[in-house]
C-alpha cells in the first residue's frame, strides 16, 4: 500500500452550504493525508450522471441527480497509504444513522438522501472518478512538510 494511494473525496451541494468545507478537510489534514488537488465546480446534471452511473437504475437516482446538482461542490484529491479505504471511514456509512459518532456522516447528518459528502469506493472507482473530475495536471506532486513525521517508511 503505497503512501501515494489517491482517493476521490467531494463534498456535495450540503456540505458547502452548511460551511462544512473547513471541518470536513480538518478531517483529512489532521489524519494525515495530503491535499493533491481541490475546486469548487458545478460540473452539470451529464457530469452527475456519468458520475453515478452504477447508481442509474435506482429509483433514487433522479433525486440524487438533483439534490447533487442543486449547488457548488468541492471536489479533492486526498492521498496517502490506504487513503481509499480510511477515506470511506472517515466519511462513515451511507446512511448517516447507521454512520458511527467521530464520522463525518455520523456527527453532521441525518438523511441519507443529505449525506454530505462522497468518497471513492475502490481504487479502481478512484481512478475512473479523478479522471471525470480533474484534468490532466490539476493536481499537484509535492512532498508534505509533515511526511516523515506521518510514515515510518515511504
Ligand atoms: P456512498 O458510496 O456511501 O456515497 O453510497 P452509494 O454509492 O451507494 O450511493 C451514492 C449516494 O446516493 C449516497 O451517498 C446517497 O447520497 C445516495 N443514496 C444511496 N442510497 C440511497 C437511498 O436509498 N435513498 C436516497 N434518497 N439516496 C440514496
Ligand atoms: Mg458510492
Amino acid at each position: 500500500m503505497a503512501a501515494s494511494e489517491q482517493t476521490f473525496i467531494a463534498i456535495k451541494p450540503d456540505g458547502v452550504q452548511r460551511g462544512l468545507i473547513g471541518p470536513i478537510i480538518s478531517r483529512f489534514e489532521q489524519r494525515g493525508f495530503k491535499l493533491a488537488a481541490i475546486k469548487l465546480t458545478s460540473p452539470g446534471k451529464a457530469h452527475l450522471e456519468a458520475h453515478y452511473a452504477d447508481l442509474s437504475e435506482k429509483p433514487f437516482f433522479p433525486s440524487l441527480i438533483e439534490y447533487m446538482n442543486s449547488g457548488p461542490i468541492c471536489a479533492m484529491i486526498w492521498e496517502g497509504r490506504d487513503a481509499v479505504k480510511t477515506g470511506r471511514a472517515i466519511l462513515g456509512a451511507t446512511n448517516p444513522l447507521a454512520s458511527a459518532p467521530g464520522t463525518i456522516r455520523g456527527d453532521y447528518a441525518i438523511d441519507v438522501g443529505r449525506n454530505v459528502c462522497h468518497g471513492s469506493d475502490s481504487v479502481e472507482n478512484a481512478q475512473k472518478e479523478i479522471a471525470l473530475w480533474f484534468k490532466e495536471g490539476e493536481a499537484v506532486s509535492y512532498k508534505a512538510a509533515q511526511f516523515d513525521w506521518i510514515y515510518e517508511k515511504p
